[in-house]
């Protein structure tokens, strides 16, 4: 069993990691979260934060999707989870409509819990999920929450500001990771490394493998948060107004909104990512257009962001053991389901470290996530 494990990156996989290790490990295990910028500083604290049951059902990930749901619902017990914003919700797809004529039709009575929206616009509703399989949380606050509790466990310590330049090769076996690099040449010895650096997994140098780095690439997108004068229900929106444009309303009052991807690249570091006030304006109009409230002055935009979702060759994410580095674990490649499929890769990756193998979820599973074979 490894005593000491570096972890790189504090989004949502290396808090997710850090956490489950703090809670498995016995003796003296310790974790030290290397991160370049700030905890939560990229898509984990600028995501949706929605979370469904069964949408990944007849994926490879299904299984292992529904194990993380109820894992986040584990969590929300133990940790509290109003604190980061863990609440039920019904989820609704809407296509509102904007041409000149007016809809005759009303929004059908027995959703006329969206009347926050332009009720004139809207042309169709259907329900995609309810409480008893969706969910949300804020995201950054979740991040957080995992990293405050593995850090009173004294098992983890959460070092900011300098990132991984490289990783380290033992002198008597050279395919064997030993440490990392930081930025500033400063060594950290590791009896295991773990990459969750997100879409900037695919940066970090190996060892004679410089143009065979991990498969992963960057793909932006811009969201804003609003808080309206009137309280939103606990709803999520899938809208048909603009390519992947989703709503969802948060317990603290504010209103989340992101919109579509594109093809800007990723730059060094997440405090270099740039915002494209087009696109937040346009998320604003779109709004403004949806729902009376959200149009109304008193409504203040608190939020405009943007941030890269992290991207695998075959859109399935990367966990457990580098098939050709020893001591080199990946956590990465989640996508559009990161913050849902958190607690379960840090489970995962927790055992894989600490038991030699994961027990968690059935073997077709993790063999469909293993990078074996998907990592040269
Ligand atoms: C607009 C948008 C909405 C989304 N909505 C949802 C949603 O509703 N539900 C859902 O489940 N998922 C959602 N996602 C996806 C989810 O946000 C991501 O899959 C998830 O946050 C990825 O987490 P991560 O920890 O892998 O990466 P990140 O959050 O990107 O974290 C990687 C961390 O690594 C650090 N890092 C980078 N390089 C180094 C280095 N060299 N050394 C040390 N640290 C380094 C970074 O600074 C960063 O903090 C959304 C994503 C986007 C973009």
């Amino acid at each position: 069993m490894p005593q000491h494990i570096v972890v790189v990156g504090a989004g949502v996989m290396g808090a997710c990691t850090a956490y489950y290790l703090s809670k498995r490990a016995t003796g003296d295990v310790r974790v030290t979260v290397v991160e370049k910028t700030a905890v939560a500083c990229g898509a984990s604290g600028k995501a949706g934060g929605f979370l469904a049951l069964d949408w990944n059902d007849g994926s490879e990930i299904g299984e292992l999707t529904r194990a993380s749901f109820n894992l986040h619902a584990e969590l929300a017990k133990s940790l509290n989870g109003e604190r980061y914003g863990y609440r039920r919700v019904e989820t609704y797809s809407v296509y509102l409509s904007f041409g000149s004529g007016k809809s005759n039709k009303e929004i059908p009575r027995e959703n006329s819990t969206i009347d926050w929206l332009d009720t004139k616009r809207v042309r169709s509703v259907d329900t995609l999920g309810t409480v008893d399989n969706t969910a949300q949380v804020h995201p950054e606050l979740f991040t957080h929450a995992l990293l405050e509790d593995a850090v009173a466990t004294g098992h983890v310590q959460v070092r900011c500001g300098q990132g991984v330049a490289s990783l380290l090769y033992g002198d008597d076996d050279p395919t064997k990771v030993i440490g990392v690099e930081l930025d500033n040449g400063e060594k950290i010895d590791a009896d295991a490394v773990v990459i969750c650096m997100g879409p900037w997994s695919g940066t970090l140098p190996m060892k004679g493998r410089r143009r065979n780095m991990l498969p992963i690439t960057g793909s932006r997108a811009h969201s804003i948060v609003m808080k309206p004068e009137k309280t939103v229900p606990a709803q999520a929106l899938f809208t048909a107004i603009a390519d992947g444009s989703r709503i969802y309303p948060r317990p603290d009052g504010t209103v989340y909104m992101c919109g579509p991807t594109d093809t800007e690249e990723l730059p060094q570091s997440a405090d270099q990512v740039k915002v494209d006030s087009t696109a937040t304006d346009t998320l604003r109009s779109l709004a403004s257009k949806i729902s009376p409230i959200l149009a109304s002055d008193g409504t203040q935009v608190v939020a405009t962001q943007a941030c890269y979702l992290p991207i695998s060759r075959d859109g399935v994410p990367l966990i457990g053991a580098h098939p050709n580095h020893q001591q080199l674990y990946i956590g990465t490649g989640h996508s559009c389901w990161g913050i849902l499929n958190s607690p379960i890769t840090g489970l995962m990756l927790s055992e894989l470290l600490l038991d030699g193998r994961i027990s968690c979820l059935d073997s077709e599973s993790v063999e469909a996530v293993d990078p074996k074979n998907r990592c040269s």
